[in-house]
């Protein structure tokens, strides 16, 4: 640097830290965006971070499902359950016995089926989640499919209905996958039961709450 003043045209010491090798490899992914001291990526030639980042992602598929994962009528803690589910990530007893880890009793322990507690059961074939379900449908009105998420969100999507609806109905299946999960857990690690009537009643109360506070934002109009 001393010798040229010039970072793009500097030559790294080989005895240099490795932070400073580190550092100065990015130049060969940066140096297409400058042009005689012009930052080529912003109209004005000024550096942006926003068109440095949206350049380093590159092209990529916007998932078409997303806005019903991670809508706002969900509760956020939810939202991420939700997006587990959906890429099969969740770390049930059959995920753990793929990755080698140690797995006392592989069954669903919220039902007496005696079957493996994999994505589809838990959140599709139980009997705990099918009586959960079946309330919760007949209180929206709209039969919810039981179904992989994958699917479920899919099939959300494909609905000729207002996108707020979409996203009430996929906010209702939401927090029933999310209560789920936390069933699981409870039963696992503190052997608690949990209540299917104590869950819809919980699942009644958020919604309500949630479609109440959003009655007069725009996402309701839409
Ligand atoms: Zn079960």
């Amino acid at each position: 640097m001393k010798g040229t003043g010039d970072v793009w045209n500097h030559v790294v010491p080989r005895d240099c830290s490795w932070y400073w090798k580190k550092l100065n490899s990015l130049k060969t992914m940066m140096i297409n965006w400058y042009s005689r001291g012009q930052y080529k990526l912003a109209p004005k030639g000024e550096y942006s971070v926003s068109c440095s980042y949206a350049t380093m992602l590159g092209t990529m598929t916007k998932l078409k499902e997303a806005d019903l994962i991670w809508s706002s009528v969900l509760l956020p803690r939810q939202r991420v359950v939700v997006w587990l589910v959906y890429k099969d990530r969740l770390l049930t007893k059959e995920r753990m016995t793929r990755l080698h880890m140690q797995v006392d009793d592989s069954c669903c322990c919220l039902c007496d089926a005696q079957v493996d507690e994999t994505h589809n059961h838990l959140f599709a074939n139980c009997r705990w989640i099918t009586e959960v379900r079946d309330a919760l449908s007949s209180w929206c009105g709209v039969q919810i499919r039981k179904a992989k998420a994958m699917q479920v969100v899919q099939w959300l999507k494909s609905r000729k209905w207002k996108q707020f609806k979409k996203e009430l109905i996929a906010s209702v299946w939401g927090a029933m996958i999310y209560y789920r999960w936390q069933a699981r857990n409870w039963k696992v690690f503190r052997s608690i039961n949990v209540n299917t009537g104590f869950v819809v009643t919980q699942i009644q109360i958020e919604i309500r709450g949630r479609t109440e506070w959003l009655r007069n934002s725009r996402k309701a109009r839409r």
